[in-house]
């Protein structure tokens, strides 16, 4: 590219103005600038870090500023890197400069040249080296076919949908032997590394020191050098969290991302990206293949593989040849009706504890505590007060002693007896882990019980210490929330018990019955992977609703049909997209009032475009560190044409002062 002879360079700033600036190329400067370098330029007054990324022959703007200084002797973020993070800025609504800064380590964005690692401290556990297992039929047709687009270095995108202890893992390390192989380079995504320990000790025992870890627990210095050994090649192979997806690898020959249903795979600050989505586009424009894989994929990739744009394999038979542990749905409406009065645990939970606590066996119990959202439940006929406009639960405001459609923004008094069976049973839920955990003492005196949440392990390092008393069986009973269910292998788990299952199927959105499904699929895998065989025993108010039934017989294919139906029904992902507008200030009458001028001015801007509009509502988590928030919600088919037609509303608007605006493309909650 001769680009010697332009005078201007075009400077993406990390700031959320939806543009790129013209400075001026000093003589002395010209042959050091080059796409991809970073520049020292002044910006209203300040200093700011820019990033090259292009250059003009004129400019428009009548007083250009030069380029203060160029800060890299050559490029830090390649080409392939632009066209992925302006991609990003277009897909989800952040400037060019904002996209560009997520990709990089904390301390280039700060300007700095090179830094020095404080200490030589080793991040990789020394582990024994494994050697690669003999597949089953099963896995090695799946592995065939990924290696034939690795051979071809061609893109294509694979969802391996394997139960739990299928062997997924084992297939990721052979494709990526196989890459190795080929002189390239893979990135593996975790959805957390601290909750994934045996997966990563994985990765590291076949392929030692090739391997790079990018975790949050690394910052600074340190993320900066193994940012560098990425980048320079020593590292072959990454494997970390969302961000890992940024990894400066050349040579990309292959993307893995486990557990692909994971929402911690969507970023919730600016730019809002979904690391799955980030990584199609990656491997699309590396000619390399992605695999993502989930024993309970998401709906959308599901769809995906059944609309043709994922290869789908399957993996439908566990290794080890275990039978998948027996579960159990109690029905609480029946509890109540015998015992009369409102219980936490039913008798058979009760039962079942005793006896696997005689055994010297142990048990997990679980509850996912999403404190917020209060649902409106009648004990006796299992009825869930839900929007009939929206089909979402509405949730129950203290404040106003109202219950509210968080999509729509219904309201009406709480109903006194059930509109359904005339009870008056009405409850409002709101059971937590630590009641749980004292009742569990009451219930088994002599039992050590300890609970797992992020109240109790917000303490850096204590999970770790928790699971591993647990592991060495120095406690009996685990309560815990979604952080127990992850991959852990616990041999003695013959029992775990879900609690209420219904928390997480009464969120108040359109995502709560996939949730609650995955939640109890992962909770059940947790159950009987020793010698013994495992069970499973999962209460609820709602035992016939198709998410816990399908859940209770391993059946992914049924959920997915089910869910699939009541999305097409309401029109929600993915047969749409969704962008979700929060609003948030101090002041509530002031978020009120702008949310709605807000509506009314996309209204009139977007209402040819075939978007719908809904709301403004209060958001699920209505006041947060002070702040009112409401949100409005944009459905439409075609996402590229709604970003587009919402970011050209936004250059129009003018915000009143004091009220936040932040979108969200594709957002994994409401
Ligand atoms: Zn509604
Ligand atoms: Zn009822």
């Amino acid at each position: 590219m001769n680009t010697k002879k332009l005078d201007y360079a075009e400077i993406a700033l990390d700031l959320p103005l939806n543009r790129t600036f013209h400075y001026g190329i000093p003589k002395n400067l010209k042959k050091n600038t080059e796409v991809g370098r970073r520049v020292w330029v002044e910006f209203g007054n300040k200093d700011k870090v820019g990033y090259i990324v292009g250059f003009a022959d004129k400019s428009d703007v009548s007083k250009v500023k030069p380029i203060k200084s160029v800060i890299d002797q050559e490029p830090i973020i390649s080409q392939k890197m632009l066209e992925l993070t302006k991609w990003i800025a277009e897909t989800y609504l952040c400037s060019w400069g904002e996209a560009i800064a997520a990709t990089i380590p904390a301390v280039l964005k700060k300007g700095k040249v090179s830094v020095k690692p404080r200490s030589k401290e080793k991040e990789l556990p020394a582990l024994p080296k494994s050697s690669p297992h003999v597949l089953t039929d099963e896995q090695k047709s799946a592995l065939d076919k990924v290696l034939l687009k690795i051979e071809k270095q061609a893109y294509c995108a694979f969802l391996l949908h394997g139960i739990t202890s299928s062997g997924k893992t084992e297939v990721y390390l052979q494709a990526i032997e196989r890459v190795l192989e080929k002189g390239r380079t893979s990135i593996v995504l975790v959805p957390e590394i601290a909750l994934t320990p045996q997966t990563v000790e994985r990765f590291v025992s076949r392929f030692g020191k090739k391997v790079a870890l990018m975790h949050s627990g690394l910052i600074g210095s340190k993320r900066y050098a193994e940012w560098k050994r990425i980048k320079e090649g020593s590292a072959k192979i990454v494997v970390g969290a969302r961000s890992a997806i940024f990894s400066p690898v050349s040579n990309l020959g292959l993307i893995v991302i486990d557990e692909e249903h994971e929402n911690t795979y969507k970023q919730e600050d600016a730019p809002r990206y979904h690391a799955r989505d980030v990584a199609l586009m990656r491997a699309r424009l590396s000619n390399a293949p992605v695999i993502l894989g989930s024993a309970t994929p998401s709906v959308e990739s599901y769809y995906s593989a059944w609309q043709g744009a994922i290869e789908l394999l399957k993996l439908t038979r566990r290794i080890d040849h275990r039978p998948l542990p027996r579960v159990k749905v109690v029905d609480m409406r029946l509890e109540l009706a015998m015992r009369k009065k409102l219980i936490m645990f039913s008798r058979v939970l009760i039962d079942t504890t005793d006896k696997v606590l005689a055994k010297k066996q142990q048990v997990m119990i679980f509850l996912n505590r999403r404190g917020f959202s209060t649902y409106i439940n009648c004990k006796k006929c299992g009825l869930v007060l839900k929007c009939k406009r929206c089909d979402s639960v509405l949730v129950y405001h203290y404040q106003t002693k109202s219950v509210v459609c968080h999509y729509c923004n219904w309201r009406a008094a709480p109903p006194d007896i059930c509109p359904h069976c005339k009870s008056a049973y009405m409850k409002y839920f709101g059971v937590g882990t630590e009641k749980v955990e004292s009742e569990l003492a009451r219930l088994f005196p002599a039992a050590r019980i300890s609970r797992m949440d992020t109240d109790a392990t917000s303490k850096r390092g204590s999970h770790e210490a928790i699971l591993g008393e647990f592991k060495r069986h120095k406690i009996d009973i685990l309560v815990g929330t979604q952080m127990i269910a992850k991959g852990h292998d616990f041999p003695r788990v013959t029992l775990v018990g879900a609690v209420n299952a219904d928390v997480t199927l009464n969120l108040p959105d359109f995502r709560a019955s996939e949730r609650a499904f995955n939640l109890l699929a992962q909770v059940a895998g947790r159950a009987g992977r020793g010698e013994e065989p495992g069970e499973v025993i999962v209460q609820t108010y709602a035992p016939d609703h198709y998410a816990i039934r399908s859940a209770a017989k391993h059946d992914y294919e049924r959920f997915y049909k089910e869910e699939l139906e009541a999305r097409k029904s309401h029109s929600f992902p993915p047969f749409t997209h969704m962008i979700k507008l929060t609003l948030r200030a101090r002041n509530e009458r002031m978020v009120v009032e702008n949310s709605k001028k807000m509506k009314e001015f996309l209204e009139h801007e977007l209402k040819e475009k075939g978007i719908e509009i809904m709301g403004p509502a209060p958001s699920p988590i209505a006041r947060l560190r002070g702040f009112f928030r409401w949100n409005i919600l944009l459905k439409g088919k075609n996402r590229s044409i709604m970003s587009e037609a919402l970011k050209g509303a936004l250059t129009r608007y003018r915000s009143t002062s004091g009220v936040i605006l932040t979108v969200d493309v594709d957002p994994v909650s409401i």
